[in-house]
């Protein structure tokens, strides 16, 4: 873009004119984020007032239904309206039975939600990796002596879980398996139950990244062997992410997920600019854990680095972001985006004010 021709020269023309109050820096702020565009997701466990502290993920546990319900409430009052389900279940198998038993962890803990806060927008995430013995998206079969994740027989799992998620009444399915073709099994699986108005988020452009590390202990779902790089995407590919996500959209997506977001902003700005539509990036387990240790030890500030990170995934294209902090960012942005004067980290170390590096 040619900007230079009706920008004038300076002195007639000083950038710095703008920047001078906090009040001409917001009039003039051309991406915001607020607490309805966060989407917060939530580990569900069996069990009663079970709140299970996640070691790598400071501030997050796996809970109970009951304490899923309270958790809700807390970050509703903060002003989040969306929250996203991940399950572990009672025990798992090589069919991942739980993902789409009627009385599953998450089925129990949507209806639950959805009981005690109808407005809230409740999520499902959809895959088989948490349930599954063998800790893969997929269905694990033997083919010529190798042993490889087989698409084509997970799908018709999938499209269960899904529909067993909007039966509990889930407002959103969210596949997360990167299986060719579910999001189409899926689709037609909702619209034969008559769940045909329920919205697909699809994880289309989910990477086989090191960043979902703390991830793997907060669902307990590691693969027990090989890796996901048969079936996630190469870091190194920004063009297949087009593919991917444009043959989401073709099989009924409604809204687009990037996953991770922070080291992929460049493939959520494409997305976002190529297909329009709804987007979302998923800032995920080791990016809320890398500013976490290093806000410990006293090296950033928190907030001022959090809400940057978020602000950034905005500005590239992202309509909404799934964060861990969903509920702290709600009730950093109801306090305004000030530094945070109150915090210990900054009595440690007052030359930690948020924007001032040179
Ligand atoms: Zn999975």
């Amino acid at each position: 873009m040619h900007t230079s021709a009706f920008l004038g020269h300076f002195p007639a023309r000083r950038m710095r004119r703008l920047r001078q109050t906090a009040v001409l820096r917001r009039l003039v702020a051309e991406t915001q984020v607020l607490p309805s565009q966060l989407i917060w997701p939530l580990f569900v466990r069996p069990g009663r007032k079970e709140r299970r502290p996640v070691s790598s993920m400071p501030g997050v546990y796996q809970l109970s239904v009951d304490e899923a319900v309270r958790a809700a409430s807390e970050a509703v009052s903060a002003g989040v309206s969306a929250v996203l389900l991940f399950g572990i279940p009672e025990a798992k198998d090589e069919k991942a039975s739980e993902a789409y038993a009627r009385n599953g962890v998450v089925q129990q803990a949507v209806r639950a939600l959805k009981r005690e806060f109808p407005d809230l927008l409740v999520v499902t995430d959809v895959c088989l990796c948490e349930y599954m013995s063998h800790g893969h998206c997929g269905v694990v079969e033997k083919h010529r002596g190798r042993v490889r994740i087989a698409n084509d027989p997970s799908l018709a799992l999938l499209a269960r879980t899904a529909v067993s998620h909007a039966e509990a009444g889930a407002d959103i399915v969210a596949p997360s398996d990167m299986m060719d073709g579910r999001v189409a099994v899926i689709r037609s699986a909702l619209d034969r139950h008559g769940f045909e108005e329920t919205p697909i988020l699809a994880y289309a452009a989910k990477y086989a990244s090191a960043f979902y590390g703390p991830f793997r202990e907060a669902a307990e779902s590691a693969p027990q062997f090989g890796d996901r790089r048969s079936y996630q995407m190469d870091p190194a590919n920004a063009r297949e992410a087009l593919r991917e996500v444009a043959l989401d959209i073709a099989e009924g997506a409604d809204l687009v997920m990037v996953k991770p977001a922070l080291a992929y902003l460049d493939i959520v700005h494409q997305v976002k600019a190529t297909f329009g539509l709804p987007t979302v990036a998923y800032a995920v387990s080791a990016e809320y854990s890398m500013i976490k240790a290093a806000a410990a030890q006293g090296w950033i500030d928190e907030k001022a680095v959090t809400l940057e990170t978020l602000l950034a995934m905005r500005r590239a294209g992202a309509d909404l972001v799934i964060t861990y902090a969903a509920p702290q960012v709600a009730r950093w942005l109801r306090e305004g985006w000030g530094p945070q004067e109150s915090s210990h980290h900054r009595k440690a170390n007052p030359r930690l004010l948020g924007g001032q590096d040179p």
